[in-house]
């Protein structure tokens, strides 16, 4: 089984902070994107059952009714759809009765809706504009339609904020009583408002504290922290995003998206003009057994549970402290093991870089 990702690349707004394949939403190109994208999945879907279904961007939310309609239509090709995990990417402000009922229509079983902060002067910077009302009425609206499982992107990190701020934000956005929670630390990407307007970052001190303080929180709240970045309610870990850290396999469809599919890892074009044209692949790497690995240990050291030892052996034949110079960082608890799992602690998750650099 596969699991699929598909790449909505237009916003309405541009937030400052970006740094994804986006552009302004414009109905001359959505109408032509989504004709290529059909096709696209027309050529290269070979009907195999999916595993779980991600529309991400950009921001999917933001296409007209009818747009939106056409697209979800579109996933009827996949086989099995019924009782799988199918992500829709939202912002709030598009989350109107009618788009949250055609996405209940069309099995859509989880909303990931980017919030990030409510504290003014941080939407201000970031060019978004919300309140903790509208956050609450449009989520009671998904709630009163049978949405069980809601996603909420929380950042932080930003020089202006203080921990108040931080742990302020914490709190309302447990009082929207979300099933699963991700959490992005700011990096100021190059080619980003913040960059040219040279916004300061964090220090790495208050940065390192900022995490310390939201996994605190939420792991007091009964949230599972199972990724580095990503907490959840037992049994709501995203499916789909735990694929990409099992290192299975995934098709990844329109631009910029990004694929694993017969041992070759794709990129899709990111110009649209060419995406348009049919010039789809930027990029197409043929993995080699060693790539594999180094994937398998740089992804699953992702997760809090960490890497199967045994399921690492049966899948490359060779044991994992064969292949890589764990004992050392095993001794100095910078990787720890239990029963069958080896795993990065939770007090040093958020070095996980370095310790990596070490093994490979
Ligand atoms: S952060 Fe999301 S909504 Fe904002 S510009 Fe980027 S893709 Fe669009």
């Amino acid at each position: 089984m596969k699991s699929v990702y598909i790449h909505i690349p237009f916003c309405q707004k541009i937030c400052s902070y970006c740094d994804f394949c986006k552009m302004f939403y414009d109905s001359k190109w959505s109408k032509a994107y989504l004709k290529r994208l059909n096709e696209e999945i027309d050529n290269h879907y070979l009907g195999e059952e999916i595993r779980t279904l991600y529309i991400g961007g950009g921001t999917p939310s933001c296409l007209s009714l009818e747009e939106t309609e056409f697209l979800l239509k579109i996933t009827k090709k996949f086989s099995k759809m019924k009782n799988i995990e199918f992500t829709f990417e939202c912002n709030l402000e598009d989350l109107t009765l009618e788009k949250l009922k055609l996405l209940k229509f069309y099995n859509v079983t989880r909303l990931s809706i980017g919030i990030q902060s409510f504290q003014p002067h941080l939407l201000d910077l970031m060019g978004r504009k919300h309140d903790f009302k509208d956050a609450q009425a449009k989520i009671n609206l998904a709630r009163s339609l049978g949405f069980t499982n809601i996603s909420l992107d929380l950042m932080y990190g930003f020089y202006n904020q203080t921990i108040k701020d931080l742990k302020e934000d914490l709190k309302l956005f447990l009082k929207l009583n979300p099933e699963h929670l991700s959490t992005y630390s700011l990096k100021i990407g190059d080619h980003t408002l913040l960059k040219v307007n040279k916004i300061p970052e964090i220090d790495e001190d208050t940065d390192a504290k900022m995490y310390e303080i939201i996994c605190a929180y939420l792991k007091k709240h009964k949230f599972i922290h199972y990724e580095v970045s990503n907490f959840a309610k037992k049994g709501k870990e995203s499916i789909h995003n735990l694929v990409y850290w099992n290192n299975e396999e995934y098709y990844g469809f329109g631009l910029s998206a990004s694929g694993y599919i017969d041992n070759v890892r794709y990129t899709n074009v990111l110009n649209l003009k060419d995406y348009l044209n049919d010039d789809r692949k930027s990029e197409e790497i043929l993995l080699t057994t060693k790539d594999k690995m180094d994937y398998e240990l740089i992804l699953g050291l992702r997760k809090l549970q960490g890497i199967n030892v045994n399921k690492f052996k049966e899948k490359y034949e060779i044991a994992l402290e064969d292949a890589y110079p764990i004992k050392p960082l095993l001794k100095n608890k910078e990787l720890q093991q239990k029963k069958e799992y080896i795993f990065i602690p939770e007090d040093k998750i958020y070095i996980m870089n370095e310790i990596l650099l070490k093994m490979i």
